[in-house]
């Protein structure tokens, strides 16, 4: 009789050439550069009325400024060096392509493609500004993304050469809860929940990022009508959330514990179909409830198993 046949051990790998320093492995590195400028938001074919109804006080001249950060995302292997690429060749490529371009300079004069008097002429917005850098930075570095804010409170992000982008806006409110299920004793709720299940709650002061993704519109250079979309969010979840008990207060949370992740949820399923209608892709909502914690709700894509995302980097910057 013939004896079983072993599996053959597996072979041991080939051993690699000793590489310095990760040679060959892949990483993204970040770099952030600032600079001053300023705008005017003013389109020539409409009326001063007009101007002043679309663009609010944005519309006023001579015009106003801004401080900008602009966080670089690249990707690529190590060279021998144990490095993506050298960061003084970086630094000289965002020096000579934008700050030095930009700097204390008045945007709507500093780049041809803000000439309004031009047919494409665009207005000088966060996310019209973010794909010029791509353009002008896209030849000399192995982008991955760019994300310019204007304030604290609005960025854009761009992941390539296209007229896409990904517009944030971060507000804030403070709300109290309850974290508990009103089918569990107190000492079940206690046992999940710890003290987040005392009976008479706890607050927060909660910061919310709301991104849309949307086409740059060729004149006005911006995915959505940022005024439309603060107020949306304003009406749709500040205003009914802020300075309340959430578990009395909000119909919703009457019967959904209002954990992070289910008011990030809700916050997403409230303004989804306004935002559509008002001509953007809600992208995502980020809840943080503390330093420490925090929820994100991709409202586009599945939130698991998703690839990293360039836009991951960036947050990182
Ligand atoms: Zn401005
Ligand atoms: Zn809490």
């Amino acid at each position: 009789m013939t004896p079983p046949v072993m599996a053959a051990p597996p072979a041991d790998p080939a051993p690699s050439p000793v590489r310095p320093h990760g040679q060959g492995r892949a990483c993204v590195i970040t770099r952030r550069a600032t600079f001053s400028a300023s705008h005017r938001y003013w389109l020539p074919e409409l009326s001063p009325e007009d101007n002043q109804a679309r663009f609010g006080p944005c519309s006023l001249a001579p015009g106003h400024g801004h401080n900008y950060t602009l966080i670089v995302a690249m990707g690529g292997a190590l060279d021998a060096d144990g490095m993506v690429l050298n960061l003084s060749d970086v630094k000289h490529a965002i020096r000579e392509q934008v700050t030095a371009q930009l700097d204390f300079q008045h945007l709507n004069a500093a780049w041809p493609e803000f000439d309004l008097s031009q047919p494409a002429g665009m207005l000088p917005t966060t996310e019209a500004l973010v794909l010029g850098i791509w353009r002008r930075l896209a030849p000399q570095l192995p982008l991955m993304g760019l994300r310019l804010y204007e304030t604290d409170t609005l960025w854009a992000d761009v992941v390539g050469d296209t007229m896409e982008a990904f517009l944030t806006i971060r507000t804030h409110f403070a709300a109290a809860h309850r974290l508990a299920r009103p089918e569990l004793s107190q000492e079940q709720n206690e046992a999940i929940y710890g003290k987040c299940a005392r009976p008479h709650g706890h607050g927060h002061n909660y910061l919310l990022d709301v991104t849309v993704r949307g086409a740059i519109d060729p004149r006005t250079g911006m995915v959505c009508d940022l005024a439309a979309l603060q107020q949306l969010v304003d009406e749709l979840v500040v205003e009914p959330f802020d300075h309340t008990f959430l578990n009395k207060d909000v119909a919703h949370f009457a019967t959904t514990v209002p954990t992070a992740e289910n008011i990030a949820l809700h916050i997403a399923d409230r303004l989804a179909t306004p935002i559509a209608q008002a001509g953007a892709a809600l992208h995502k909502v980020r809840l943080q409830e503390s330093p420490n914690n925090a929820a994100e709700v991709y409202a586009e894509v599945p939130q698991i198993g998703m690839a990293p995302r360039a836009l991951e980097a960036l947050a990182a910057g």
